[in-house]
Order: C-alpha cells, then sequence, then structure tokens
C-alpha cells in the first residue's frame, strides 16, 4: 500500500468499506461486530481530524490576517472573498430550485409512502425542529449575537460553535497588524509553529484514513440497512427522485460552476484542479465534515494548487465555516420538496424567500455531519411549510450530506483559487503527481 497515492489508498478504502457493508447485510453477519470492532476505527479516525480543527483555525486565521500585511489589504480580499461566498451560495441554491421545480420529485412521492415516511420519522423531525428553536431563538439579530464569544475557552471547545472561533481569530490577527511589529512578532512566530505543528499532525493523521475510511463507510452501510434491510432499500428507492435531483443539482456546481471559475479567473484546468483535491473530497464524503476536512483542504489548496498560505489561510478556515454551497441547494431542494410532497403551491415571492433564508441558513450551518438538516427547520419556518414534512427526507440524508459536504469544500477551494489568482497569489502548481 506504501507507493499508491493518498487518493488511490482512500478510493480502495471506500469501496472495501462498501463491499463489506453490502457483503455483511446480504450474508447476515452480525451488525454488533462491525459497530462494535469496526466503526471504531472510523471514529477514532474523525476525532484525530477534528482535535485539530479548533487550534488550526486559530493558528492559520490569526497568522492568515497578520501576513496579509495591511488594513487595506484585507478589507479588500476580505472583501471579495465574501462576495463570492454570497454569489456562488445564491447561484447554488437557485440551480437546486430549478430543478426541483422541473423535476417535480414532490409529485411522485405515492400517498401511502408519504404517510409511512411520516409516521416513522415523525420523532426525528421534532428533534430537529427543537435544535433549531434553540438556535433561532431571541431577536432577528440573534445570528450576529451568536457570532461574539461569550467566551473564547469554552467557544474553542464546541467544534459547532467555530464562526466565534472564527470571529476571535480575525480580529486578533487585526489587532496583531496594528500593534508594533516587534511586539506582535512573538505572537505571530507563535501561531507560525503551530501550524506546522498541525500540518505535521495531519501527516500522520493521513496514515490511517484509507483505515478510517473503510470503518466509516462499512459501518454507515450496516447502520442504514439496521433491522430490516428490505424496508430501508424501500425507503431509499422512494426517495430516488428527490435523491438524484439533489445529487444532479451538485455535480452541475462540480461540473459546470466552478469550471466556469476557474476557466474565467485563473489558469488552473478544472482536471488538474481536481486530481489536486481528490483526497480531500473523498475524505469529505467518507466524514460528512467540512471542519474535519479542513487539514487536508489546506494542505492540497497550496500544495497541489499553488495558492499562496497568505490566501489558503485567511479562504478556508473561513469558507469552511461559511460557505456551504451543497448545503444551501439541497436545502432549497428539501423545501420544495416538502411542500410538492405536501401539496403546497409555493408563490415566487416564497422562492426567493427560499433562497435568501438557504443562503443564510447554509452560513449558519457548522461544517458537521447533519448540521444542512438541522438549519433546514428554519428554511421551512420561513414561507410556512410544515417542519414535521423533515420526516420525508431522513432516510436519505446521511448519503446526501457525504455529497453535499464534498461540494461544500470543492466550492471553498475553487473560492480560494479565484482570490488568489486575482490577488497574484497564485504560482503554478508544483506536484500534481502526489
Ligand atoms: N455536513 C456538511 C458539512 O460539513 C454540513 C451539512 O450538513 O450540510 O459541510
Amino acid at each position: 500500500m506504501k507507493k499508491l497515492p493518498l487518493h488511490t489508498k482512500i478510493l480502495i478504502g471506500l469501496v472495501l468499506g462498501l463491499a463489506f457493508g453490502i457483503a455483511s447485510i446480504q450474508l447476515g453477519w452480525s451488525a454488533e461486530f462491525t459497530v462494535n470492532y469496526i466503526k471504531p476505527i472510523g471514529t477514532i479516525f474523525v476525532k484525530s481530524l477534528k482535535m485539530i480543527a479548533v487550534p488550526l483555525i486559530l493558528a492559520s486565521l490569526i497568522i492568515g490576517v497578520a501576513n496579509i500585511g495591511d488594513i487595506s489589504k484585507l478589507s479588500r480580499m476580505g472583501g471579495k472573498t465574501l462576495m463570492i461566498f454570497l454569489i456562488t451560495t445564491v447561484i447554488s441554491t437557485s440551480i437546486g430550485l430549478v430543478l426541483v421545480n422541473t423535476f417535480k420529485p414532490g409529485k411522485q412521492l405515492p400517498l401511502e409512502t408519504r404517510e409511512n415516511l411520516m409516521s416513522l420519522y415523525n420523532s426525528t423531525a421534532a428533534d430537529k425542529a427543537n435544535v433549531a428553536a434553540g438556535i433561532k431563538s431571541g431577536t432577528p439579530l440573534q445570528p450576529l449575537i451568536d457570532i461574539v464569544p461569550e467566551n473564547i475557552i469554552a467557544a474553542a471547545t464546541d467544534n459547532s460553535a467555530m464562526l466565534q472561533v472564527v470571529f476571535f481569530a480575525i480580529i486578533v490577527g487585526i489587532a496583531l497588524l496594528q500593534i508594533p511589529k516587534k511586539k506582535g512578532e512573538t505572537v505571530v512566530k507563535f501561531f507560525d509553529g503551530l501550524n506546522d505543528v498541525i500540518i505535521k499532525l495531519v501527516e500522520y493523521i493521513m496514515i490511517i484514513a484509507p483505515y478510517g475510511v473503510f470503518a466509516l463507510i462499512a459501518s454507515l452501510i450496516v447502520e442504514i440497512a439496521g433491522d430490516d434491510p428490505q424496508k430501508a432499500w424501500e425507503l431509499l428507492t422512494a426517495l430516488l427522485w428527490y435523491s438524484l435531483t439533489v445529487i444532479g443539482g451538485l455535480f452541475v456546481m462540480m461540473l459546470v460552476v466552478y469550471p466556469i471559475m476557474l476557466k474565467f479567473f485563473s489558469k488552473i484546468k478544472f482536471l488538474d484542479f481536481f486530481k489536486g483535491m481528490r483526497p480531500a473530497m473523498l475524505l469529505g464524503f467518507s466524514t460528512s465534515s467540512s471542519s474535519a476536512t479542513l487539514p487536508v483542504t489546506m494542505e492540497l489548496v497550496e500544495k497541489k494548487l499553488g495558492v499562496s498560505e497568505e490566501v489558503s489561510s485567511f479562504v478556508l478556515p473561513l469558507g469552511a465555516t461559511i460557505n456551504m454551497n451543497g448545503t444551501s441547494l439541497y436545502q432549497g431542494v428539501a423545501a420544495i420538496f416538502i411542500a410538492q410532497a405536501l401539496g403546497l403551491d409555493l408563490s415566487i415571492g416564497s422562492q426567493i424567500m427560499i433562497v435568501l433564508t438557504a443562503t443564510l441558513a447554509a452560513v449558519g450551518s457548522a461544517g458537521v455531519p447533519g448540521a444542512g438538516m438541522v438549519m433546514l427547520v428554519i428554511v421551512l419556518e420561513s414561507v410556512g411549510i410544515p417542519t414535521a414534512g423533515i420526516a420525508l427526507i431522513v432516510a436519505p440524508d446521511r448519503i446526501l450530506d457525504m455529497v453535499r459536504t464534498m461540494v461544500n469544500l470543492t466550492g471553498d477551494a475553487a473560492v480560494a483559487v479565484v482570490v488568489a489568482a486575482t490577488e497574484g497569489e497564485l504560482t503554478h502548481p508544483k506536484d500534481l503527481e502526489d
């Protein structure tokens, strides 16, 4: 296995995990074995990646901002980055809306299946609604209030409070730009060193990546199948059109929108971009977490795509927290699908409202598994679709989460390339051979 490139090893892990999962269902192997002895390898792998997410965001954003050198460059680059994040998110949600309105997957859901799903997942839908109620309780400006941490140490211990860590890191970076260079130097050097240590840790963690991915996929399949594989399969096929609409939209983002962005603003060929990003995309797919994949995304964007550390350490931690093209597309499709299945007609005004709220909800979704589905509640409520409708889309969500996470981080990488290219910070990709 040693000489194979990382993405091939991860791919082998993924395929073997898939094969193991399917074989264990077909041959009736005990699910307990997989859950007790295989899943933990995957859990250890994901935990080790998450372990370094907070220090990585802190260190890389602080030095990212501090290294930009002056406030005017920072505001230009920051403004540009946020603008591209916003535009790509609106585009992705709109693509989702066009597809779901064209193919109308919700109208094809048989009444009986709809009733089945509603009774089966009613409590899950209620849980999500409760979590979302906690998120949006308070004033309309609550999301703004939530960005500011009350206690940075507490925020740093909560992976879903990443936006607060981002906020803290950015203002510390700005402060470092404004205090005498001599004093700031030590702090910058410290975080610079910490950053290098974390990159080394990523290398260690990548040694177990193929085994981790194998375990994650094998246990996922066994868990989805549950006690009644036949029933799980029926539910998944009943929701096939919906799932295909989401996945189709996600592929439009990856194969049309990002290539156009790259062609327009940089000299990087899409194929090279894709080749360079393969390991991160596979990890995003296997872990369903853009925060956990961030260390790998950063390394590849710098080493394989030639984006300067200055740009990557600013754009990517921010992107992994707030730029989620895949999630917003999924939320748009899911909202309209639920409305269609429940026989609700949505006006153009409501559809525009969905684009707006899905864009905001995607910003608020943490880069962890399942976050997008919780924030979907807010999209549904904004246009008066019953939140219990979430019960209709729970079954395939874990699978769709994998694909949308892959798009989320690919989108971040594409924006990093565009920002770097327009800032003159893109060097020729060094090695694409792995
Ligand atoms: N799992 C996604 C991510 O980490 C968020 C989501 O649930 O859509 O990017």
